[in-house]
């Protein structure tokens, strides 16, 4: 059976790691199929997929794209994508294109929070241009010593409802499906187990998703607890949509999946790669 990580960050959004450099960790931790799904963004992907075939690896073209749903901020991850595609690309530029705006407000709530500079401080940490995430203003406040761990950052002050907050309308789940398919990709909501739905939230959810020409949702995610892998294993089979195995690796000690570490996927669903 060889193995699939089909979801991970590079320096192209919030990771740590350089394309090339997170191909090269993932052929080395036996790796057989990787796929890169930078946040909104797809301009990693050549050097990415130039490491791969020096390295000998499988690679697949992604992208993890910020979806509004209702109040909801949810995940869809593209695979197979053709990066140069029009709509794709013009759609990740308008998507990215907000950010920076929210960033700054970010930077005005946490003022008002008393944490100073946090614009300045989340820069130093922004490694692309074209890509400010929550994630850069985490490491600072963990820098900073405002808080001790990552995932605390995101507890106590960048989460729905906390100071640090700012709403923010990405992309339509209609959207985001229309330009990954547009792309010749799959569409794959990614970590369900991570949004604050109720069950019946969770259903209409993924009815939506699978209408609207959805492939498959991420069963193995870090994101999720093992008990979570089999309730989504469950609801890809009942929803007749396909299952994606994904670390989400950001860099090294940032989630309990390390790059390329997962389990087989539970038995009854039909992976995302049957076709490939
Ligand atoms: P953004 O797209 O700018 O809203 O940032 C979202 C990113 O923040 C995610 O992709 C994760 O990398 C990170 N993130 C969100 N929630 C958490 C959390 N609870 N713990 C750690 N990282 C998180
Ligand atoms: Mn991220
Ligand atoms: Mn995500
Ligand atoms: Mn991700």
């Amino acid at each position: 059976m060889p193995r699939y990580d089909l979801h991970c960050h590079s320096t192209h959004s919030d990771g740590l790691l350089a394309p090339a450099a997170l191909v090269e960790l993932a052929a080395a931790r036996g790796v057989d199929v990787l796929a890169l799904t930078d946040h909104d963004e797809v301009s990693g992907l050549r050097e990415a997929r130039a490491a791969a075939a020096a390295v000998g690896i499988g690679f697949v073209c992604g992208s993890e794209l910020s979806v509004s749903w209702g109040r909801h901020t949810i995940h869809v991850v593209a695979l197979g994508i053709d990066p140069e595609a029009p709509a794709l690309v013009s759609g990740l530029a308008a998507i990215r294109a907000g950010r920076t705006h929210r960033a700054r407000r970010m930077a005005d709530a946490l003022a008002e929070a008393g944490i100073r500079g946090a614009y300045e401080g989340a820069m130093r940490y922004v490694t692309s241009e074209r890509l400010v995430s929550r994630t850069h203003f985490a490491r600072f406040l963990v820098e900073a010593g405002h808080v001790r761990e990552v995932k605390d950052v995101f507890r106590r002050y960048l989460s729905p409802g906390k100071p640090g907050y700012v709403a923010h309308e990405w992309a339509t789940l209609p959207q985001a499906i229309e330009w990954i398919r547009a792309a010749g990709g799959q569409a794959v909501l990614a970590h369900p187990g991570r949004y604050k739905v109720t069950k019946t939230g969770m259903r209409r959810l993924l009815g939506e998703f699978r209408d609207g020409g959805g492939d498959a949702i991420e069963v193995l995610s870090s994101s999720h607890t093992r008990d979570q892998f089999t309730e989504f294993a469950t609801y890809a089979r009942v929803f007749g949509l396909r299952a994606s195995s994904g670390s989400d690796y950001h860099g090294p000690g940032e989630s309990w999946l390390d790059l390329g570490d997962l389990p087989e996927l539970p038995a009854g669903v039909v992976p995302v790669w049957q076709d490939w």
